[in-house]
Protein backbone atom coordinates (compact mmCIF):
# COMPACT_ATOMS: atom_id res chain seq x y z
CA UNK A 1 0.00 0.00 0.00
CA UNK A 2 1.28 3.14 -1.32
CA UNK A 3 1.39 6.30 1.09
CA UNK A 4 -2.07 8.15 1.41
CA UNK A 5 -2.19 11.80 -0.24
CA UNK A 6 -4.01 14.57 0.83
CA UNK A 7 -5.32 16.77 -1.26
CA UNK A 8 -6.33 20.57 -0.25
CA UNK A 9 -9.58 21.89 -0.76
CA UNK A 10 -8.48 25.24 -0.51
CA UNK A 11 -10.68 26.57 2.76
CA UNK A 12 -8.50 25.90 5.87
CA UNK A 13 -11.57 24.03 7.98
CA UNK A 14 -13.07 21.88 5.62
CA UNK A 15 -9.02 20.58 4.86
CA UNK A 16 -8.98 20.32 8.73
CA UNK A 17 -12.40 18.64 8.90
CA UNK A 18 -11.11 16.24 6.65
CA UNK A 19 -7.56 15.02 8.37
CA UNK A 20 -5.64 17.58 5.89
CA UNK A 21 -7.28 16.81 2.77
CA UNK A 22 -9.39 14.81 0.33
CA UNK A 23 -7.31 11.27 1.02
CA UNK A 24 -6.16 9.03 -1.83
CA UNK A 25 -6.93 5.08 -1.96
CA UNK A 26 -10.19 6.74 -0.94
CA UNK A 27 -13.81 7.42 -2.55
CA UNK A 28 -15.14 10.65 -1.54
CA UNK A 29 -19.07 11.35 -2.18
CA UNK A 30 -20.06 14.85 -2.31
CA UNK A 31 -24.01 14.83 -2.07
CA UNK A 32 -26.34 17.98 -1.40
CA UNK A 33 -28.92 19.70 -3.81
CA UNK A 34 -28.75 20.82 -6.43
CA UNK A 35 -26.76 24.31 -7.01
CA UNK A 36 -25.30 23.67 -3.58
CA UNK A 37 -21.78 23.86 -5.52
CA UNK A 38 -20.56 19.80 -5.84
CA UNK A 39 -19.64 20.72 -9.01
CA UNK A 40 -17.45 23.52 -8.46
CA UNK A 41 -15.78 21.71 -5.73
CA UNK A 42 -15.04 18.90 -8.05
CA UNK A 43 -13.41 21.99 -10.50
CA UNK A 44 -11.45 23.39 -7.43
CA UNK A 45 -9.75 19.70 -7.19
CA UNK A 46 -9.08 19.64 -10.55
CA UNK A 47 -6.87 22.98 -10.29
CA UNK A 48 -5.74 21.70 -6.92
CA UNK A 49 -4.38 18.39 -7.54
CA UNK A 50 -2.11 20.20 -9.88
CA UNK A 51 -0.08 21.48 -7.33
CA UNK A 52 3.01 20.49 -5.94
CA UNK A 53 2.16 18.69 -2.32
CA UNK A 54 4.17 21.50 -0.47
CA UNK A 55 1.13 23.53 -1.49
CA UNK A 56 -1.23 21.08 -1.00
CA UNK A 57 -1.77 19.37 -4.37
CA UNK A 58 -0.18 16.05 -5.47
CA UNK A 59 1.67 17.21 -8.34
CA UNK A 60 -0.50 15.00 -10.91
CA UNK A 61 -3.60 15.16 -13.30
CA UNK A 62 -7.28 14.37 -13.60
CA UNK A 63 -9.46 12.82 -15.17
CA UNK A 64 -13.17 13.91 -15.53
CA UNK A 65 -16.45 11.53 -16.20
CA UNK A 66 -18.61 14.28 -17.22
CA UNK A 67 -22.38 13.15 -16.65
CA UNK A 68 -23.93 16.08 -17.21
CA UNK A 69 -22.22 18.73 -19.52
CA UNK A 70 -20.83 20.61 -16.65
CA UNK A 71 -17.33 21.09 -16.78
CA UNK A 72 -16.76 24.36 -17.79
CA UNK A 73 -13.04 25.47 -18.97
CA UNK A 74 -13.65 28.64 -18.06
CA UNK A 75 -14.40 28.02 -14.32
CA UNK A 76 -11.09 27.06 -14.54
CA UNK A 77 -9.35 30.02 -16.02
CA UNK A 78 -11.43 32.17 -13.12
CA UNK A 79 -9.75 29.47 -10.33
CA UNK A 80 -6.18 29.80 -12.07
CA UNK A 81 -6.30 33.14 -11.70
CA UNK A 82 -7.65 33.14 -8.32
CA UNK A 83 -4.73 31.06 -7.25
CA UNK A 84 -2.59 33.44 -8.88
CA UNK A 85 -3.56 36.13 -6.53
CA UNK A 86 -3.40 34.44 -3.57
CA UNK A 87 -0.07 32.61 -4.13
CA UNK A 88 1.46 35.76 -5.82
CA UNK A 89 2.25 33.70 -9.10
CA UNK A 90 1.51 33.90 -12.54
CA UNK A 91 0.06 30.24 -13.23
CA UNK A 92 -1.11 29.90 -16.73
CA UNK A 93 -4.45 28.61 -16.94
CA UNK A 94 -4.07 26.75 -20.59
CA UNK A 95 -0.98 24.63 -18.53
CA UNK A 96 -3.81 23.55 -16.10
CA UNK A 97 -6.67 22.43 -18.87
CA UNK A 98 -4.35 20.44 -20.41
CA UNK A 99 -3.87 18.28 -17.57
CA UNK A 100 -7.49 17.99 -16.92
CA UNK A 101 -8.90 15.10 -19.53
CA UNK A 102 -13.00 15.19 -19.74
CA UNK A 103 -14.80 12.46 -20.88
CA UNK A 104 -18.53 13.11 -21.61
CA UNK A 105 -20.55 9.61 -20.59
CA UNK A 106 -23.46 9.38 -22.77
CA UNK A 107 -25.57 6.81 -20.35
CA UNK A 108 -24.85 5.10 -17.38
CA UNK A 109 -22.91 1.99 -19.35
CA UNK A 110 -20.71 4.47 -21.14
CA UNK A 111 -19.84 5.81 -17.61
CA UNK A 112 -18.88 2.50 -16.58
CA UNK A 113 -16.69 1.98 -19.53
CA UNK A 114 -15.25 5.40 -19.30
CA UNK A 115 -13.73 4.22 -15.85
CA UNK A 116 -11.77 1.46 -17.92
CA UNK A 117 -10.50 4.42 -20.81
CA UNK A 118 -9.41 6.24 -17.49
CA UNK A 119 -7.05 3.39 -16.72
CA UNK A 120 -5.62 3.30 -20.06
CA UNK A 121 -4.68 6.75 -19.56
CA UNK A 122 -3.79 6.38 -15.60
CA UNK A 123 -1.61 3.61 -16.94
CA UNK A 124 0.44 5.90 -19.97
CA UNK A 125 1.00 8.82 -17.68
CA UNK A 126 2.10 6.56 -14.86
CA UNK A 127 5.49 7.31 -15.15
CA UNK A 128 4.93 11.00 -16.59
CA UNK A 129 5.84 14.38 -14.94
CA UNK A 130 1.84 14.35 -14.45
CA UNK A 131 0.54 11.33 -13.01
CA UNK A 132 -3.09 10.73 -12.84
CA UNK A 133 -3.71 11.50 -8.89
CA UNK A 134 -7.57 12.35 -9.32
CA UNK A 135 -10.61 10.82 -10.81
CA UNK A 136 -13.73 12.90 -10.72
CA UNK A 137 -17.43 11.64 -11.24
CA UNK A 138 -20.07 14.17 -11.73
CA UNK A 139 -22.66 13.21 -11.29
CA UNK A 140 -22.43 9.04 -10.35
CA UNK A 141 -25.69 8.92 -10.17
CA UNK A 142 -27.33 11.42 -12.55
CA UNK A 143 -28.10 8.83 -15.31
CA UNK A 144 -28.85 5.83 -13.27
CA UNK A 145 -31.24 7.57 -11.82
CA UNK A 146 -32.99 8.60 -15.35
CA UNK A 147 -32.88 4.96 -16.89
CA UNK A 148 -33.86 3.16 -13.82
CA UNK A 149 -37.30 4.92 -12.76
CA UNK A 150 -39.48 2.87 -10.31
CA UNK A 151 -39.33 0.31 -7.71
CA UNK A 152 -39.10 -2.91 -10.18
CA UNK A 153 -35.90 -2.00 -11.30
CA UNK A 154 -34.03 -1.07 -7.88
CA UNK A 155 -32.18 -4.13 -7.56
CA UNK A 156 -30.65 -4.08 -10.89
CA UNK A 157 -30.12 -0.39 -10.26
CA UNK A 158 -28.16 -1.07 -7.10
CA UNK A 159 -25.89 -3.66 -8.81
CA UNK A 160 -24.92 -1.76 -11.58
CA UNK A 161 -23.65 1.00 -9.08
CA UNK A 162 -22.07 -1.00 -7.28
CA UNK A 163 -20.01 -2.28 -9.69
CA UNK A 164 -19.14 0.94 -11.40
CA UNK A 165 -18.00 1.70 -7.30
CA UNK A 166 -15.66 -1.22 -7.40
CA UNK A 167 -14.38 -0.23 -10.58
CA UNK A 168 -13.59 3.23 -9.20
CA UNK A 169 -12.42 2.12 -5.66
CA UNK A 170 -9.79 0.03 -8.04
CA UNK A 171 -8.74 2.72 -9.77
CA UNK A 172 -7.89 4.92 -6.69
CA UNK A 173 -6.24 1.99 -5.16
CA UNK A 174 -4.02 1.15 -8.27
CA UNK A 175 -3.11 5.20 -9.22
CA UNK A 176 -3.12 6.25 -5.44
CA UNK A 177 -5.45 8.43 -6.81
CA UNK A 178 -8.07 10.45 -5.12
CA UNK A 179 -11.50 9.94 -6.30
CA UNK A 180 -14.49 12.27 -5.88
CA UNK A 181 -18.11 11.33 -6.89
CA UNK A 182 -21.17 13.44 -6.37
CA UNK A 183 -24.72 12.24 -5.78
CA UNK A 184 -27.79 14.79 -5.44
CA UNK A 185 -29.99 14.56 -3.42
CA UNK A 186 -33.96 16.80 -2.87
CA UNK A 187 -34.96 18.13 0.12
CA UNK A 188 -38.39 17.25 -0.58
CA UNK A 189 -40.37 13.56 -0.76
CA UNK A 190 -40.27 12.84 -4.38
CA UNK A 191 -43.22 9.93 -5.87
CA UNK A 192 -40.54 8.00 -7.41
CA UNK A 193 -38.16 7.10 -5.24
CA UNK A 194 -38.58 5.38 -1.47
CA UNK A 195 -36.79 8.01 0.29
CA UNK A 196 -35.56 10.95 -2.20
CA UNK A 197 -34.05 13.26 0.60
CA UNK A 198 -31.49 10.19 1.15
CA UNK A 199 -28.89 10.05 -1.61
CA UNK A 200 -29.75 7.70 -4.76
CA UNK A 201 -28.37 4.68 -4.33
CA UNK A 202 -28.25 5.48 -0.19
CA UNK A 203 -27.19 2.04 1.21
CA UNK A 204 -24.58 0.95 -0.78
CA UNK A 205 -23.01 4.22 -1.28
CA UNK A 206 -23.58 4.57 2.23
CA UNK A 207 -21.03 1.23 2.86
CA UNK A 208 -18.57 1.97 -0.20
CA UNK A 209 -17.95 5.59 0.01
CA UNK A 210 -15.07 6.41 2.50
CA UNK A 211 -15.96 9.64 3.03
CA UNK A 212 -19.46 11.21 2.60
CA UNK A 213 -19.52 14.97 2.48
CA UNK A 214 -22.97 16.86 2.74
CA UNK A 215 -23.12 20.32 1.32
CA UNK A 216 -25.92 22.77 2.05
CA UNK A 217 -25.91 26.74 1.18
CA UNK A 218 -25.37 29.13 3.82
CA UNK A 219 -26.12 32.63 3.76
CA UNK A 220 -24.26 34.41 0.44
CA UNK A 221 -21.63 32.72 -0.99
CA UNK A 222 -21.06 30.06 2.06
CA UNK A 223 -21.58 26.74 2.04
CA UNK A 224 -21.67 24.60 5.11
CA UNK A 225 -20.16 21.15 4.57
CA UNK A 226 -21.13 18.72 6.82
CA UNK A 227 -18.73 14.81 7.03
CA UNK A 228 -21.07 12.30 7.74
CA UNK A 229 -20.12 8.70 9.30
CA UNK A 230 -16.30 8.75 8.75
CA UNK A 231 -14.62 5.87 9.66
CA UNK A 232 -11.84 7.47 11.14
CA UNK A 233 -12.32 11.06 11.64
CA UNK A 234 -14.63 12.46 14.00
CA UNK A 235 -18.05 13.75 12.15
CA UNK A 236 -17.49 17.72 11.92
CA UNK A 237 -18.94 21.13 10.05
CA UNK A 238 -17.24 23.48 7.77
CA UNK A 239 -17.88 26.15 6.39
CA UNK A 240 -16.06 27.37 2.80
CA UNK A 241 -16.79 30.01 0.35
CA UNK A 242 -18.00 30.02 -3.40
CA UNK A 243 -16.24 33.42 -5.28
CA UNK A 244 -15.17 34.24 -8.35
CA UNK A 245 -11.66 33.33 -7.36
CA UNK A 246 -12.71 29.62 -6.23
CA UNK A 247 -13.30 28.02 -2.92
CA UNK A 248 -11.54 29.03 -0.49
CA UNK A 249 -12.63 30.21 3.67
P1 LIG B 1 -26.23 20.08 -9.34
O1 LIG B 1 -26.75 19.09 -8.35
O2 LIG B 1 -27.36 20.74 -10.09
O3 LIG B 1 -25.20 19.54 -10.24
P2 LIG B 1 -24.12 21.42 -7.90
O4 LIG B 1 -24.12 21.02 -6.48
O5 LIG B 1 -23.14 20.80 -8.80
O6 LIG B 1 -25.60 21.29 -8.49
P3 LIG B 1 -22.79 23.83 -8.62
O7 LIG B 1 -23.05 23.91 -10.07
O8 LIG B 1 -21.47 23.36 -8.17
O9 LIG B 1 -23.94 23.00 -7.92
O10 LIG B 1 -23.02 25.25 -7.93
C1 LIG B 1 -23.59 26.33 -8.59
C2 LIG B 1 -23.38 27.53 -7.69
O11 LIG B 1 -21.99 27.82 -7.59
C3 LIG B 1 -24.00 28.78 -8.22
O12 LIG B 1 -25.33 28.89 -7.80
C4 LIG B 1 -23.12 29.85 -7.60
O13 LIG B 1 -23.55 30.08 -6.27
C5 LIG B 1 -21.77 29.20 -7.53
N1 LIG B 1 -20.94 29.62 -8.67
C6 LIG B 1 -20.87 29.05 -9.87
N2 LIG B 1 -20.02 29.71 -10.68
C7 LIG B 1 -19.55 30.74 -9.97
C8 LIG B 1 -18.65 31.80 -10.24
N3 LIG B 1 -18.06 31.94 -11.43
N4 LIG B 1 -18.40 32.68 -9.27
C9 LIG B 1 -18.99 32.57 -8.07
N5 LIG B 1 -19.84 31.59 -7.75
C10 LIG B 1 -20.13 30.68 -8.69
MG1 LIG C 1 -23.26 19.75 -10.57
Amino acid sequence: RKLVGKLTTGCEEFDEMMGGGIESQSITEMYGEFGCGKTQVAHQLAVNVQLPPEQGGLGGSVVIIDTENTFRPERITQMVNGLSEKHGVEYDPEEFLKNIHVARAYNSNHQILLVDSASELANELKDSEMPVRLLIVDSLTAHFRAEYIGRGTLADRQQKLNKHLHGIQRFGDLFNSCVVVTNQVMSKPDAFFGDPTKPIGGHILGHTATFRLYIRKSKGDKRIVKLVDSPNLPDGEAIMSITTDGLGD
